[in-house]
């Protein structure tokens, strides 16, 4: 297996800028072409110009998860200016454009300061990208959701699991208790709800269970992410064991959904980093949506250009049916693809009154920090936003220290200085710190094996 050698991974830059002349789209295309992905279902490079771009802007945390993707000394590191972080969006509007998913993450993104947070969003928003909120849900308030959902937040992912070690829940089945919390606190709101699990080794069983309960709420949950621990991070976890595959996965997805489920319909990037699929649920059963390769290829080609909001599905059906006035060579072979899907679900839609969900599947496979294969991350569709550019997030993982506590050049009215991050402080000179030892933080400020480890010599 081709690794990235240490190295390697340290002299590793940002992306530049696209050359002059090549749009966004065209350079995704390149790249899914040179490395081998490119064929009628590929997404990056026809619909999309990168699968999401994370926005940190924040590196604390009000958990501390068994897997967590954070350094050691994350918790330690200040908030970025709001100044930095707004020119971080712009420069993610530079690289991609509009319609951009833009994830608003951290560490917990709702430790900042509410107004800040709204004027992030409407930041992202009035550049024309889509705002997605990563939270644990902790702090996330109904009515905090109102406030970012008239901001113009599209998305609010929800990450709940058992990683979190939440008190008196023991297994993700129990932890559907707070799940529907926050469905309900969603409920009603313009925002599309994805929730993410975290998969390893004591909760990959659970997997037909939890998507049971997503099915059960697929009025309301829209998309369900399962993400595969990655031995990366500060989390004290470790790694997933051989039993976890992006194929377990999805036989495990199926397996909840009682129906098989085509991931090859719909391709984002390379096929050993993401794979996505798509239900129909109708009367608490699912139907695969996307089990035709060659026509749900076909028809993803026809419609790449359609911006197509997913909290708005009434803006959806028009444009597409726009779109097929204009291309009515297009209209035997839908008519034909629906009237397959409709007898088949024809007891279930007489029983629901026509009313159908629809709810995806995402298995997203993290790398090993140790172990970065170098065709992945030159065709990495989830990106993280820093200083210089976007960089994969697994090889920003693999060295978020550098990235994180890097001085940050900012001007001022006396001129140009440089924000420090662990202090927060101005200063003339872009000194970096030395080698900082997470100890050096204090326990207030430590948080997984760091912690650990200077609670066991405390008490040695
Ligand atoms: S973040 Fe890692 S796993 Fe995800 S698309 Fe990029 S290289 Fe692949």
């Amino acid at each position: 297996m081709p690794y990235l050698t240490r190295e390697e991974i340290e002299a590793f830059e940002p992306d530049p800028l696209p050359c002059p002349g090549v749009t966004a789209i065209g350079h995704a295309r390149r790249v899914m072409k040179r490395s081998g992905n490119w064929n009628a279902n590929q997404q990056m490079g026809r619909r999309w110009p990168i699968g999401c771009v994370a926005l940190e802007i924040t590196q604390r945390c009000n958990l501390d998860c068994t897997l967590c993707y954070l350094s050691e000394n994350s918790e330690a590191v200040r908030d970025l200016p709001l100044e930095e972080v707004f020119l971080r969006i712009e420069l993610i509007y530079r690289y991609y454009g509009r319609n951009t998913d833009v994830q608003i993450t951290g560490g917990e993104p709702t430790l900042r300061r509410r107004d800040e947070l709204l004027a992030i969003v409407r930041k992202v928003r009035a550049l024309g990208m889509r705002p997605t909120f990563m939270t644990n849900g902790i702090r996330a308030t109904r009515a905090l959701l109102e406030e970012l959902a008239t901001a113009g937040l599209v998305d609010v992912s929800f990450h709940v699991d058992t990683t979190q070690r939440i008190k008196g829940y023991a297994s993700e089945v129990e932890l559907n208790e707070i799940r529907q919390t926050y469905i309900d606190r969603a409920r009603g709101l313009p925002l599309s709800v994805l929730f993410t699990t975290t998969v390893h080794r004591r909760n990959f069983h659970e997997i037909p269970d939890l998507v049971r309960f997503f099915k059960a709420n697929a009025g309301v949950v829209r998309t369900a992410s399962f993400q595969l621990a990655a031995d990366t991070g500060r989390g004290a976890h470790g790694g997933r064991g051989d039993a976890i595959t992006p194929d377990s996965v999805a036989k495990q997805i199926e397996a909840g959904a009682g129906t098989s489920i085509n991931f090859e319909a719909s391709l984002i990037g390379h096929p050993a980093c993401n794979r996505y699929g798509m239900c129909l649920e109708v009367k608490g059963r699912l139907f695969d949506a996307l089990d035709d390769t060659t026509f749900i290829g076909r028809m993803l080609s026809a419609t790449a250009h359609l911006d197509l909001p997913r909290n708005d599905t009434a803006s959806v059906i028009k444009s597409f049916l726009w779109w097929l006035a204009a291309n009515p060579r297009h209209c035997i072979p839908i008519v034909k693809w629906a009237a397959r899907k409709v007898w088949r679900m024809r007891e279930e839609l007489v029983a629901a009154r026509g009313r159908v969900n629809t709810i995806s599947f995402l298995i997203h496979n993290f790398m090993h920090s140790g172990a970065l294969e170098r065709d992945r991350i030159n065709a990495c569709v989830f990106k993280v936003m820093t200083a210089d550019g976007p960089v994969s997030m697994c090889m920003h993982n693999a060295k978020r220290d550098h990235f994180i506590l890097q001085p940050i050049s900012v001007r001022t009215p006396d001129g140009r200085k440089y924000w420090q991050p662990l202090t927060g402080k101005m200063r003339l000179n872009p000194d970096v710190a030395g080698d900082v030892k997470p100890e050096q933080h204090g326990l207030k400020r430590l948080k997984g094996l760091a912690r650990q480890r200077l609670l066991a010599r405390r008490s040695a």
